[in-house]
């Protein structure tokens, strides 16, 4: 029988940055502070709601009966959180995620409890927002809490090891010209393994690094496109580096530094990116694309796609998310998305990319209708660089 005395509940709103910069809320702190008021009202008198900074809230359950009690409680508190808030005439929609550690004994260690509901939050975040998560005791081993992360992975930064990218070819529609590759991040971790990108860009993101991992990616990659035939590289970039004012300064000295054209590198951004009620952002791609620099919008079909954005010729190029070609052999209305995602590009004359090409069928398919370029296991899977500069040689 799970018996417990106390609860704690670390929560976090999701994608609070997005939340806030994107829709150009300067009221932020609104939204925390109706957050904190939902929380209370949510709770019973003698729970305690505590700020622990940022879109971060430490929540105290007493008396909490079982583990089940405090589930309950947890979700109407993910619920509550769901209902549209309303800030500056405007309703804004988000969601949170928490993470449930629960003290049974007499003692109570609160230092101890707080990290096992982080751990437990990170847990909850990594399968999917809106969600919550028990500590589980093999949790600490099985991960790489974020703090522990982010320690390692500024040593392999500093250090230059563990480090590394890998390219995966995108061909031309007919499945036999490379047209470029995309440069992805890997981290041979010592303890964990092969990290999955997933598990750690988040990270550097919440704790300011993706900035100088960024950087890094950049000059790697823009390094290993000179010494290739490689028609062009394409490199993922955060949405916080197009935050910094500073980003196509260092983008151009990096041309500079390695030599590559700036026609050979080619930028993946996301959609969120060109929601943002943001100058620097537009300003920054504006000058980008001035230098011949193109710019591909990742992803596309899984966010809120700005139509708007992509009419004023902004974008280059769209690449097709793998959520819909995985279901395009069998799933007949992710066959009409997809069909219309690629009429829409060739109607603004924009270049398409499909993902996640695993089949022959998802082939024929996306060729038929159009798309003009493929990226998937079926063709090839990412490469050591050694494997794709032998593909692509010098
Ligand atoms: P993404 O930009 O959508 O990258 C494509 C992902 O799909 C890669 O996963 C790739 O290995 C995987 N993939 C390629 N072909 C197939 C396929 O046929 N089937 C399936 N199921 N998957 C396929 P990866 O390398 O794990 O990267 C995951 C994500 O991490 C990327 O998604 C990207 O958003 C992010 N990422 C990777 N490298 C960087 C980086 O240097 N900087 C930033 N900011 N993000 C990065
Ligand atoms: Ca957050
Ligand atoms: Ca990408
Ligand atoms: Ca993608």
């Amino acid at each position: 029988r799970d018996t417990a005395r106390m609860a704690l509940f670390y929560l976090d709103i999701d994608r609070f940055k997005h939340v806030n910069d994107t829709l150009g809320h300067p009221a932020g702190d609104e939204l925390v502070r109706q957050t904190a008021t939902r929380l209370q009202q949510t709770v019973r008198e003698i729970d305690t709601v505590a700020r622990l900074g940022g879109d971060e809230f430490a929540i105290i359950l007493v008396d909490v009966r079982d583990i089940r009690a405090a589930e309950d409680v947890s979700e109407r508190l993910l619920r509550k959180m769901q209902e549209p808030f309303r800030l500056m005439d405007d309703q804004v929609f988000v969601s949170a995620s928490i993470g449930i550690a629960l003290a049974s004994g007499p003692q109570v260690d609160a230092d101890d409890l707080l990290r096992k509901a982080d751990i437990a939050l990170y847990e909850a975040k990594k399968n999917g927002r809106g969600r919550h998560q028990v500590f589980a005791g093999d949790m600490d081993d099985l991960l790489l809490h974020k703090r522990k992360v982010e320690n390692e992975l500024r040593s392999a930064l500093a250090g230059g090891t563990g480090i590394k990218l890998a390219y995966q070819p995108i061909f031309t529609a007919d499945g036999r010209t490379i047209a470029g590759a995309e440069a992805l991040i890997r981290w041979a971790h010592e303890i964990h393994g092969a990290l999955p990108p997933q598990q750690f860009i988040a990270i550097a993101e919440e704790r300011g690094m993706i900035g100088e991992l960024g950087k890094w990616v950049l000059g790697e990659a823009c390094r290993f496109a000179v010494g290739t035939q490689l028609p062009w590289v394409a490199v993922n970039v955060s949405p916080l580096q197009l935050r910094d004012g500073g980003f196509a300064d260092e983008v151009a000295l990096i041309l500079a530094e390695t030599g590559l054209a700036p026609s050979r590198l080619q930028l993946e951004i996301t959609e969120s990116v060109l929601l943002e009620n943001n100058d620097t952002t537009r300003t920054i791609l504006a000058a980008l694309r001035q230098t011949g620099i193109r710019v591909a919008l990742d992803d596309f079909g899984t966010g809120y796609s700005s139509l708007n954005y992509l009419r004023r010729h902004a974008i280059d190029k769209l690449k097709i998310d793998r959520s819909f070609v995985r279901l395009l052999d069998n799933d007949r209305s992710s066959t009409a998305i997809v069909k219309a995602l690629v009429d829409l590009a060739i109607a603004l004359d924009v270049e398409v990319t499909a993902e996640g090409v695993e089949t022959e069928e998802q082939k024929a398919l996306l060729v038929g209708m159009g798309c003009h370029q493929l990226q998937g296991y079926l063709l090839s899977p990412p490469l050591e660089p050694a494997q794709m500069l032998a593909l692509a040689g010098p």
